[in-house]
C-alpha cells in the first residue's frame, strides 16, 4: 500500500494503537488533513516534523488520550476535544491561525502555554467544563489573536472562580476586536452582587484595550465579579462599539418572534429568576457607565414564554 500521496486521513471508530497509527502517518508525509474522531486505544498521538504539509488536525472523543505532541510546522487549524485533560505540546506551530480546544482546564492552559508554541494564532476557541484556578495576569503575548470565544457552560468552577482573570488575555491580545464569554448556568454558583457590600466593587488595574469592538456576554448574572468584568470593560475599552449581556442562555435565534413554533426555547425557572437580579445588577451598576458612542444590548426573558 502506498500512503506516499495520501492527502487526507479520517479514522472514526477505529481500534487502532498508537504504534499502528505511529507506523502509518510514518509513511504518509503528504498529508495535509488528520482527524481522528473516537479512536478509544490511542494513548498519544505524536506527528513528526517530516509531515511538513499537515495543515488541519482534529482529535474529538480518543478518550484514552493522554497526550498530543506535534511537531507539525505547517499546521495551521488544529482542533481537539476530549473529556479529560490531556497534555497538549505543539511545538512551535508558527502557522496555526485558528484553535478550538474543549476539555478540562483548557482556559488555562490556553493563557499559560498557547502564547509560546502558538504565538500567531488569530482565532481561538475555548470550551472548559472545569477550571480550578482563575487565570494569573502573565507577561506573554498573542500579538494577533482577533477573536477570543469562551464557553465555560454548566461545569464545576470554585466558588471563587474570578471572571475578572479573563482581563489577563485582553492584556495578552493587543488586536482583539471580538470576545465571546457564555457562563451559562455556572455564573449562578457564584456569589451575586447583592449579596456584599457594593461598596465592595473592584476597581481593576486600568489596562487599556485598544482594538477591541464588540463583547457578548451570555448567561449574564449578578455574579460579583461577572459585573466587575463588565464595567472593567465599559471604562477600559476606548474602541468598544457594542457589548451585549444576554441574561437567558442565549437561544436569540430561536426566539418566538423569528421561529416558526410561535413560541420560545424554554430555559429554566433558575435562570427566569436570576435575570431578574441580573437586570437589577445591569441598571445599578453598568448602564451608568456606557459611554455614549457604544451601544448596549441587554437580552431578557421572553415577557410572554418565560414566566415563572
Ligand atoms: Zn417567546
Amino acid at each position: 500500500l502506498s500512503l506516499r500521496s495520501l492527502t487526507g486521513l479520517h479514522l472514526c471508530d477505529v481500534r487502532i494503537t498508537k504504534d499502528e497509527l505511529a507506523c502509518l502517518l510514518h509513511n504518509s508525509f503528504a498529508l495535509e488533513q488528520l482527524k481522528l474522531k473516537r479512536c478509544l486505544k490511542i494513548i498519544s498521538l505524536k506527528i513528526s516534523r517530516m509531515m511538513q504539509r499537515l495543515s488541519y488536525l482534529e482529535v474529538f472523543e480518543c478518550n484514552r488520550l493522554q497526550a498530543i505532541e506535534s511537531d507539525a510546522q505547517h499546521l495551521s487549524s488544529f482542533t481537539f476535544v476530549g473529556h479529560h485533560h490531556v497534555r497538549i505540546s505543539l511545538g512551535q506551530a508558527l502557522q496555526l491561525k485558528r484553535l478550538d480546544i474543549e476539555c478540562r482546564a483548557a482556559f488555562c492552559y490556553a493563557r499559560a502555554e498557547l502564547p509560546s508554541s502558538a504565538p500567531n494564532l488569530e482565532t481561538l476557541f475555548v470550551h472548559s467544563r472545569r477550571e480550578m484556578v482563575s487565570i494569573p495576569m502573565m507577561p506573554s503575548k498573542f500579538s494577533l489573536l482577533k477573536h477570543l470565544s469562551v464557553d465555560l457552560v454548566a461545569g464545576k468552577f470554585p466558588r471563587t472562580y474570578d471572571y475578572c482573570s479573563v482581563i489577563s488575555f485582553f492584556d495578552a491580545s493587543p488586536s482583539l476586536e471580538t470576545f465571546y464569554l457564555n457562563v451559562s448556568w455556572t455564573s449562578l454558583q457564584q456569589p451575586s452582587i447583592f449579596a456584599d457590600d457594593p461598596s465592595d466593587l473592584r476597581q481593576m488595574p486600568e489596562h487599556r484595550h485598544n482594538k477591541l469592538k464588540r463583547v457578548t456576554i451570555v448567561g449574564f448574572s449578578s455574579a460579583k465579579s461577572l459585573v466587575e468584568l463588565a464595567c472593567h470593560i465599559l471604562v477600559n475599552t476606548t474602541s468598544l462599539e457594542y457589548i451585549t449581556l444576554d441574561t437567558t442562555e442565549g437561544h436569540c435565534l430561536s426566539r418566538c418572534s423569528v421561529n416558526k413554533f410561535g413560541e420560545c426555547f424554554p430555559i429554566g425557572r433558575d435562570i427566569i429568576l436570576e435575570s431578574r437580579k441580573a437586570l437589577l445588577a445591569i441598571r445599578t451598576y453598568i448602564e451608568g457607565a456606557v459611554p455614549s458612542k457604544v451601544k448596549l444590548t441587554v437580552v431578557e426573558p421572553c415577557s410572554r414564554c418565560h414566566v415563572v
